[in-house]
Formats: structure tokens, sequence, C-alpha cells
């Protein structure tokens, strides 16, 4: 027993000093997050727990999770497992997740985020992101769940006609809660997901904890070059959700992945077309969250640090801009905190 053990032991120092890590980038809290993490959204139970350790065997020291995905439990058991292996230490690992849209009025905040926190038990939260600049109402739905329980509610409520419910929470009353849980010790930094440039300012305007990214669909049909030049003058990062342009979905197959310039770039670069289609958003200046719960396409999706885009290929890759948006939350568009009615 005690072989099996010391051998487990060897293995995962072995694991841990082999896998090569990513490069970082410093957020203006002062803590640094890898330019690579997993992205964990439709990560369903059971896969969730497993893509995290294979990530982080392959090297991925950064995970993305929400309370909305469902999947903060395995993900913090996840990363608690390789702990316990000794491949990480907590301080190796960049944990961020979500405040969901239905708990965004100030009183609210505490109470999800602690349910976010004990889900992923954790110690700490690296980075806590409001998810969504509209707000929902909460609608109960499982009545056999107290009404402080944050699972009682639905997370897309709707009303009998199937339209959104959204509220008037404004965002910046909820960043202000945001900043309380900085100050409380609990989360190390705070941002802002799926912003505009308006409404970014507008929580420059109030903010004495400043956001140290945005989260935003971000890939090479949707390149965000001008959300990204105005957030580089703000010291604020962007996130690139959807990096691959979520390829499984009908949208997604006509996007960048499956370009012929894209398949000729891959074969010039002796890349497979997913590792030149992150290379680029990485080099177009965000970090990138791809999802996989394939142990392979893990793998293949971090191996994008050997070879780098020249500025020819980045043109031919910048030219495939259309500004395609495949996560458009088209039903709240009345809304007055709807994030895409402008430009950027
Ligand atoms: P994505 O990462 O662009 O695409 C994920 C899809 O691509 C999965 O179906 C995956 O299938 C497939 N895939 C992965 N690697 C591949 C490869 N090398 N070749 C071909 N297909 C590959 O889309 P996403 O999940 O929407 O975005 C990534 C992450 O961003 C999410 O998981 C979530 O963490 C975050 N996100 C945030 C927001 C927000 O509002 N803040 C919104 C959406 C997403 P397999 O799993 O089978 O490999």
């Amino acid at each position: 027993m005690r072989l099996i053990s010391v051998t487990i032991g060897i293995l995962a120092l072995i694991v841990c000093t082999t896998a090569k890590l990513a490069p970082t980038i410093r957020l203006s809290s002062g803590y640094d997050i890898p330019v690579i993490g997993l992205g964990t959204f439709e990560s369903t139970a059971g896969d969730a727990e497993q893509a995290v350790k294979d990530a982080i065997d392959a090297g991925y020291r950064h995970i993305d999770t929400a309370f909305l995905y469902g999947n903060e439990v395995e993900v913090g058991n996840a990363i608690r497992a390789k702990i316990d292996e000794g491949v990480i230490k907590r301080e190796d690992i960049f944990i961020t997740t979500k405040l969901w849209s239905t708990f965004h009025e100030p009183e609210q905040v505490e109470k999800a985020f602690q349910r976010s926190f004990d889900n992923l038990n954790l110690g700490y939260i690296d980075l806590y992101l409001i998810h969504y600049p509209v707000s929902y109402r909460r609608v109960l739905q499982n009545i056999r769940l107290p009404s402080d329980d944050v699972n009682a509610f639905y997370v897309f409520p709707v009303d009998k006609d199937g339209k959104s419910q959204t509220t008037d929470v404004d965002y910046v009353d909820t960043w202000l809660a945001m900043e309380k849980l900085v100050q409380s010790g609990r989360v190390r930094s705070i941002g802002i997901s799926n912003f505009n440039s308006v409404q970014t300012d507008r929580i420059l305007s109030i903010a004495t904890i400043k956001p140290v990214t945005n989260q935003i669909e971000c890939h090479p049909n949707l390149n965000q070059r001008k959300l990204i030049n105005f957030s580089g003058q703000r010291n604020i990062t962007i996130t690139a959700y959807s990096p691959l342009g979520r390829p499984h979905t009908q949208s997604g197959k006509k996007l960048a992945i499956s370009d012929p310039k894209v398949l000729e770039l891959a074969q010039k670069y002796r890349k497979t077309p997913a590792q030149v289609v992150l290379r680029y958003t990485l080099q177009n200046g965000a970090i990138i969250i791809p999802k996989s719960t394939n142990k392979n396409r893990i793998q293949e999706n971090f191996n994008i640090f050997d070879f780098e885009l020249s500025d020819t290929d980045m043109q031919i890759m910048h030219d495939l801009n259309n500004n395609y948006r495949l996560i458009n939350f088209e039903s709240d568009k009345d809304n007055k905190n709807y994030p895409f009615n402008i430009d950027f």
C-alpha cells in the first residue's frame, strides 16, 4: 500500500516537473494570470472533473467556471485532488468564477459569492466576474428549496409567453458589492464579462477597485480589435471566451476553424486549425479559455507556445473578421443594460 502511494507521489512529481507552463500576465491587482485557461461551460457532471485533472497534467494553471455552469463543485474537487497528489499547490492555480444575473442586487452578491466559494472549496477565489451586465428576476423553480437558497431559482427566467424576465438593477451598484468581497479577503481580483466600452467606463468612473479583465466573446470572426485597444488603454485585460468559435454548433461550423485560409496556415505551420485559431487570438492580445473535455484536444489546445504567426499571416487572420457573434443574448435586447446594441 505504502509502495503504491510512494509510486503515485513520484509519478505526480514527474508530471508536475515535466508539464511546461504557459506564460502569465500581471493584472492591475498585482496578481498573475496564465494566458491560457480551460473553459468549462457545457462540461457536464462527470466530464468536468476529469477534464480539469487532465488540463492540470497538461500544464494548464488557469480554470474558468461559473455558478451558471453547475460544475463548481467538480472543478474544486479536481483541483483539490491535484493538490493532494502533490502535482500543484493552491497558489499555482488561478480559478475564475462568476456572479450570475439573478443575483445583481447588492444584498444578493455576498450570498451568491459565498455559494460559489463553498462549492469550489479552495480557500480563496482568484477572480470573480459579473457574468453579464443585464440582471434577471429571481423566479422560484424549486419549491422544495428555501427562497434564500441560490439554487431555488431559474437561471434564465421567462414569462408565460417565453419572454426573458430582465430587471433594471444597475451593474454599478453590483460592482460596489463586488469590491466588498475583495476587502473581505476571499477573492483576489474582480472583473466584468460581456460589458461594452460605455459600461466599462461607467464602472471605472465609480470603482475604487478596478476590473482586471473583461471576459468577452472573441475569435477570428469577432476579433474585438476595438474593445481590446480600448481596454488596454485602461489597463484592463481581455479574456476571450468561445475562442475556437464553438465549432460543435451549426454557426460555429461556418467560422474560422473551417476556413480554407486557416487550413492553409495550419499546413504551413504544421499545426491544427484549432491551434492556429487560438494562437491568433493570443497574438491579438487576449487571454484565451478554450473548452474541451477530450484529453487529446485539451493537450492540443495547450500546444501553441512553440510557434508564432508572422505579421502577414496575422493580417490574413484579421481579415476573417466579420463581427459574427455566436452568443448574443438576443431575448434581452430591449433591456437598458443590453451590451450589444453599440459598436463595441
Ligand atoms: P469554445 O471553447 O470556442 O469551443 C468549445 C467546443 O470546441 C467544444 O465543443 C469542444 O469539444 C470543441 N473543441 C475543443 N478543442 C477543440 C479542438 N482542438 N478542435 C476541434 N474542436 C475542439 O467555446 P465555449 O465553450 O463557448 O468557450 C470557452 C469557455 O469560455 C467556456 O467553456 C466558458 O468557460 C467561457 N465562456 C464564457 C462566457 C461568458 O458569458 N462569460 C460565455 C461562453 C463561454 P470537446 O469538449 O469535445 O473537445
